[in-house]
C-alpha cells in the first residue's frame, strides 16, 4: 500500500488567518494530499530578536481553532512538545520517524523560497521532501525549477488564490481595534478575544 501523502506547513501563526488556509486546503486539493499539518513553531529561529512573538500555546490554540471542522487539515504542537529552538529538519526527521512509508510536502510561500538557503541542515530537508511553493502577494514568483537554489530538490508550484493578508498586519489591525472579521475565522477570533491576545500588540 502507498504511504500516506503528507503535507507540512509550519508557520508562527500570529495569528493564523485565512492565507494560510486558503494555501493549505488548495495545496491539499491540487496534489491529493491525505492531510496537512500547520505545525506551529515553538521558537520561530527567524523571528528571535525581532519581535516578541506570541505564547505558543496561544498560537496553537488560534490554529485548532481554526481547523475545526476542516476536513484533512489539522493543528500540529510537535514543534511546541519538542521545545527550544524549532528547526524544520528535526521536525521532518520525527514525522520520518512516526511512518516511514509518508511521503512529505513541505509547504512554502513565495516570500520564504529565497531565504531557504539559509535554513538550518538543508540537505536533510531537501532529501526529505518535495517542496511545494505557493504564490504570495508582494513576492514575484519564480517556478521553484527556475530557481538555482532549488537545484536538486524535488519542487512544484501550486497557485493559490491570491490573498494579500499577514500575521504582521493583523497584529496591527487587532492593537488598532480594527476588525478581523473575514480575515481570520471566527472561531480563531473567538480565541483571540477570551485571551486577550493582540491587544496594544505592534
Ligand atoms: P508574519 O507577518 O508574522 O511573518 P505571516 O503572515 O507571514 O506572518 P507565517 O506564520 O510567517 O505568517 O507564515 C507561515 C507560512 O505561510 C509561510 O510559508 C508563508 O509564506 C505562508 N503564508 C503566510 N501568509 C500567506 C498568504 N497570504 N499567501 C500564501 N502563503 C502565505
Ligand atoms: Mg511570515
Amino acid at each position: 500500500m502507498a504511504g500516506e501523502r503528507l503535507g507540512i506547513l509550519g508557520g508562527t501563526f500570529d495569528p493564523v488567518h485565512v492565507g494560510h488556509l486558503a494555501a493549505a486546503v488548495n495545496v491539499r486539493f491540487e496534489l491529493e494530499l491525505d492531510r496537512v499539518l500547520l505545525v506551529v513553531a515553538n521558537q520561530p529561529w527567524q523571528k528571535i530578536g525581532t519581535r516578541p512573538v506570541s505564547a505558543a500555546a496561544d498560537r496553537l490554540a488560534l490554529v485548532e481553532a481554526a481547523v475545526e471542522g476542516c476536513e484533512g487539515l489539522e493543528a500540529s504542537s510537535m514543534e511546541i512538545d519538542r521545545g527550544g529552538i524549532s528547526y524544520t529538519a528535526d521536525t521532518l526527521a520525527e514525522l520520518q520517524a512516526a511512518d516511514e512509508s509518508a511521503e512529505l510536502f513541505l509547504v512554502i510561500g513565495a516570500d520564504v523560497a529565497p531565504a531557504l538557503s539559509t535554513w538550518v541542515r538543508l540537505d536533510e530537508v531537501r532529501r526529505a521532501v518535495t517542496l511545494v511553493v505557493v504564490n504570495r502577494p508582494g513576492t514575484e514568483v519564480v517556478e521553484p525549477s527556475e530557481r538555482a537554489l532549488l537545484a536538486g530538490w524535488r519542487t512544484c508550484f501550486v497557485e493559490i488564490p491570491a490573498l494579500e493578508i499577514s500575521s504582521t498586519d493583523l497584529r496591527e489591525r487587532a492593537a488598532a481595534g480594527r476588525p478581523l472579521d473575514f480575515l481570520v475565522p471566527p472561531s480563531t477570533i473567538r480565541v483571540i478575544k477570551e485571551r486577550e491576545l493582540y491587544r496594544g500588540a505592534r
